[in-house]
């Protein structure tokens, strides 16, 4: 949730709350060399070294050239010892996207020999991977990297680097290459494979290297992956194509392009074989998976028909856009199995006039037909969403569309978030009128709303009984293990810790807002019942 956003500055003019004209004055930089392989240019005494840069024209456009499937080493031998005996940590910033790349960072590190911690002082290598949805995510790690500039002073050899969203702005480079001048390593989302390249070329050099990609290239299969627990995020698909006025992921993720069914089905097995318990299907727009297939046709709801037939007890997946959600998905998902009874479907607003501005392609009334149909065929089902508050020219009127909606649909939690300009973006230059003010009083009448119809759903299960599958103990209480229904609700029960990370029948007999209590009924279930 935002709380600290500014009204949408004059972006264009410069006159807004942020003036970013100043991270582009590039007058004291020299350009020591250039080539095809990139330039190398010299600011404040730092050599740089820039093998690409992110272009944000060029990350607009969508290209027709075909994807190519790699399926590579991404960590050749002569890398492999590199972080013998070193250590790494990585910050996670953003959504389950960010958090999944973090998997595959970590994997490709420990691939080199380097191990983890939460020690900084033991630490040699240090990432942040950011998040550039909101601006309050980017100050953050502004923040982060205030206090990371100590560490450094005491410790030289520490390698620093930034990647994700984040680094695919650029603003956001220029800034740092302005401002940060001790970070060492510049990466994008589009070749995190290349990282122990990076790592290589940074520690032999002494340079800061930047290499982000503008135009997302191919799809690396068999990037290594360092996973924990018992639920595992697997990626449909990258990219996003739907360019909702508000939003950076199109500029940032690249174009939409698809795993291929046979890889993303391989790898699902091969987490039911290692026992995981739980998966989550990931992309921005899982809806749109397979609609860049050539040679085939191949749906979502094929995907998601074929994961019945592997032996894993539950298969998730986020997130859903509402316009590419059809019948065939619908009644795929019906026929439950591992398929489980949860739907994150985003509305951004309950106004059609809103839902226009934001170029969302569907309206109130198309939206709500469309719940109400998944409401009717999957019974039991878990509807979340996000809403933001405060877009641009928002009215008092629209956004009582948007309360009516929540309370007409009933969901069971939905994240909200305050309009944040995002530089770039076609709402970043729309007349913003909405004080501030207002736009927090609008967050909380929501988040009231929304809290609401939680409760109002919790109360409908007292006395049922639910499977849950057991994630560790509760946060506040090692008596109490902390666990979630297959439509997502989180459950409160006491317990032996040896029921974490199995499947329990648990009786619901005490309800809160955002959590219900149960006792144990038995002490495990099957596989997918
Ligand atoms: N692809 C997903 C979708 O369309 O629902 C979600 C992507 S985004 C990581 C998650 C959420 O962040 C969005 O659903 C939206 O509510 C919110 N968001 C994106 N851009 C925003 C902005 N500029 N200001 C406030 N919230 C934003
Ligand atoms: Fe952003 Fe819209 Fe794409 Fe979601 S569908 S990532 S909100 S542009």
């Amino acid at each position: 949730m935002t709380k600290d956003n500014q009204n949408s500055p004059d972006l264009k003019s410069g006159k807004g709350s942020k003036d970013y004209s100043k991270y582009f004055d590039f007058s004291d930089a020299k350009v020591l060399s250039e080539d095809e392989f990139g330039k190398r240019i010299r600011i404040k005494g730092r050599e740089i070294n820039i093998m690409s840069e992110p272009n944000h024209r060029q990350e607009k456009q969508r290209g027709k050239e075909d994807v190519q499937v790699l399926y590579g080493n991404a960590v050749p031998d002569e890398l492999r010892g590199i972080g013998e005996g070193k250590h790494y940590i990585i910050y996670t910033f953003g959504c389950q996207m960010n958090e999944h790349d973090t998997e595959t960072i970590k994997g490709l590190l420990e691939q080199m020999g380097y191990r983890s911690t939460e020690d900084r002082k033991v630490a040699d290598i240090i990432l942040l991977n950011t998040c550039a949805i909101r601006e309050n995510a980017e100050d953050k790690v502004f923040g982060e990297l205030g206090h990371l500039m100590h560490l450094k002073t005491e410790k030289p050899d520490l390698l620093l680097g930034v990647c994700g969203c984040m680094a695919q702005e650029e603003n956001v480079v220029n800034r740092i290459l302005q401002k940060h001048g001790f970070v060492d390593i510049i990466f994008g989302t589009h070749n995190i494979h290349r990282l122990p390249f990076l790592i290589k070329e940074a520690l032999f050099s002494k340079e800061l290297v930047v290499d982000v990609w503008s135009k997302e290239g191919d799809i690396i299969e068999n990037l290594p992956k360092k996973r924990e627990g018992m639920k595992a995020w697997v990626n449909i698909m990258y990219g996003c194509d739907k360019f909702c006025t508000y939003c950076i992921v199109p500029f940032t993720r690249g174009k939409e392009r698809s795993r291929r069914p046979e890889d993303v089905i391989a790898e699902v097995r091969d987490l039911a074989r290692q026992g995981f318990k739980e998966v989550t299907l990931l992309g921005q727009n899982v809806n749109a998976y397979g609609k860049d297939f050539t040679d085939i046709t191949y749906s979502f709801g094929d995907l998601m028909d074929d994961m019945r037939l592997i032996d894993i007890p539950r298969v998730r997946f986020t997130t859903s856009h509402p316009r590419d959600f059809d019948d065939q998905l619908i009644s795929v998902l019906a026929k439950g199995g591992n398929l489980v009874e949860h739907v994150h479907l985003p509305v951004q607003s309950g106004s059609t006039e809103v839902l226009k501005k934001m170029s969302r392609k569907y309206s109130r009334d198309r939206y709500m037909e469309l719940a109400y149909k998944i409401k009717a065929a999957i019974p039991n089902v878990g509807l979340t969403t996000d809403i933001i508050v405060g877009f641009p020219g928002e009215t008092d009127e629209q956004f009582e569309d948007t309360i009516t909606l929540v309370n007409a649909i009933g969901y069971d939690s939905a994240y909200t978030f305050i309009y944040s300009p995002r530089e770039g973006t076609p709402a970043a230059i729309m007349e913003d009128n909405v004080p501030m003010e207002v736009k927090k009083e609008r967050l909380q009448r929501l988040n009231k709303a929304i809290e609401e119809n939680s409760r109002m759903n919790n109360e409908k299960m007292q006395g049922k009984i639910v499977e849950v599958l057991v994630e560790g103990e509760s946060k506040n209480n090692e008596a109490v293990l902390a666990g979630r229904t297959r439509s997502n609700k989180l459950v409160h029960f006491e317990g032996s810790k040896d029921l974490v990370g199995m499947l329990v029948n648990v009786e619901i007999n005490e309800v809160k807002t955002w959590y219900i209590k149960g006792e144990i009924v038995t002490e495990s279930v099957a596989v997918n019942s």
